[in-house]
């Protein structure tokens, strides 16, 4: 039997034992609702103060701008919506063509509510042109949303330089900062953003807790009412799971971003070894300008969904990009947008974490070489 190797963790990733560890108390014992009015319930919000300083923390931002939301699609859908209640007489925003589907589908769904909505294109490594941002602005624009660093591509986006155009011109601007968290050091004053979403399950903590940062003082509508987060957002809190969004954010502050120079360290020799082994092999992406964990890449004439279930086969598992998206069997649309040639290179995405080690790209590295030799000859023989 092989061992599980797990290189999607784009997609999603293992909970830190360290995190659960901080959790369970707040399962087993400190249960109590952060509303009550007795000590039971009070110390628990007392602890949910506490971690909004961490979460803070790492954003450079103040305890009182975090609300915590049920997932980062939650926290993106929020700020969208925050922005359009709040220049009701603007009808257009800005965002790009390679956003998250969450961020894609809002936007979709306000064009037939009678929004105006510009998707930036992108050149064929995924970057998007400051210009064509600046000139798509009209009196009209309430919005600019932009990724800090893409699901597939792992493309890091110049967002500082997207706030300064959006102050300069009075506009709202959210950011996705979902992928980079933990990857990127976020600074939510300098990149001038007003509001920025994160999610637990990107960084070892459980899946269904997210967090929105919304700028001190920016008018704010929630999408859920209720009393909760200063009637920013309501429900009872996700106690648990925000102590462990808390952890996992410690240990990123703690580590001091070192894990990522591991990272980097292990995605070049994948792809050195993956390059030296297997010919006419593309790598997608801004290569000078990438998440330290992220490669996606292809290999002429192998189909990524055979490719992938040979790999599943091996107890290797990656996925062809988008987690949200590959139900749906659609080529991706980061990659359509780039002007790929899916049809004969279509793109494998591998995502690596801390717990990924050198063995483990080893083995892939083999199992992916026979693969791919054996995609390519089954391919040779039908061509026949
Ligand atoms: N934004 C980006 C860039 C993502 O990659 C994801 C998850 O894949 C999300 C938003 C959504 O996060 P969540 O699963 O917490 O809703």
């Amino acid at each position: 039997m092989n061992q599980d190797i797990y290189f999607d963790n784009n997609a999603t990733t293992k909970v830190d034992e360290k995190v659960l560890e901080a959790m369970m108390p707040y399962l087993k014992e400190d249960y109590g609702n952060p509303s009550s009015t007795y000590f039971f319930g009070k110390k628990v919000k007392e602890e949910i103060i506490n971690t909004k300083k961490n979460i803070a923390k790492l954003l450079n931002a103040k305890a009182n701008e975090i609300i915590f939301t049920s997932c980062a699609s939650e926290s993106n859908v929020t700020a969208i919506m925050n922005a359009i209640k709040l220049n009701p007489n603007k009808k257009h925003i800005i965002t790009t063509s390679i956003e998250h589907v969450s961020i894609l589908e809002t936007m979709k769904y306000l064009e037939k509510n009678g929004y105006n909505i510009t998707y930036l294109s992108v050149d064929k490594f995924g970057k998007i042109d400051l210009e064509e941002l600046e000139h798509s602005i009209t009196n009209d624009t309430c919005l600019i949303a932009v990724m800090l660093a893409n699901n597939e591509l792992g493309n890091i986006y110049p967002i500082k330089e997207i706030g300064e155009i959006a102050k300069r011109h009075n506009i709202l601007f959210h950011c996705d900062a979902v992928q980079a968290v933990g990857k990127i050091k976020i600074d939510v004053a300098d990149m001038n953003v007003d509001t920025l979403s994160l999610s637990g399950h990107k960084i070892h903590a459980p899946k269904g807790i997210g967090v929105l940062y919304v700028k001190e003082n920016l008018p704010f509508t929630p999408l859920i009412f209720g009393h909760q987060e200063y009637n920013r957002r309501g429900g009872t809190e996700n106690v648990p799971y925000i102590i462990g969004l808390s952890k996992a954010v410690e240990m990123i502050l703690d580590d001091n971003y070192k894990i990522n120079d591991r990272l980097f360290e292990l995605r070049n020799y994948m792809e050195s070894q993956i390059k030296e082994n297997i010919e006419d092999v593309i790598i997608y992406g801004d290569l000078n300008n990438r998440l330290p964990n992220t490669s996606n890449i292809a290999f002429n004439g192998v189909k990524a969904d055979e490719l992938l279930l040979i790999l599943e086969s091996f107890n290797i598992f990656i996925s062809t990009g988008s987690a949200c998206n590959s139900e749906l069997a659609e080529p991706s649309h980061v990659l359509v947008a780039c002007k790929a040639d899916l049809e004969n290179y279509s793109p494998i995405r591998i995502s690596l974490s801390k717990y990924n080690t050198k063995e483990e790209i080893d083995i892939f590295v083999k199992r992916l070489i026979n693969a791919v030799n054996m995609l390519r000859r089954k391919k040779f023989e039908k061509s026949k």
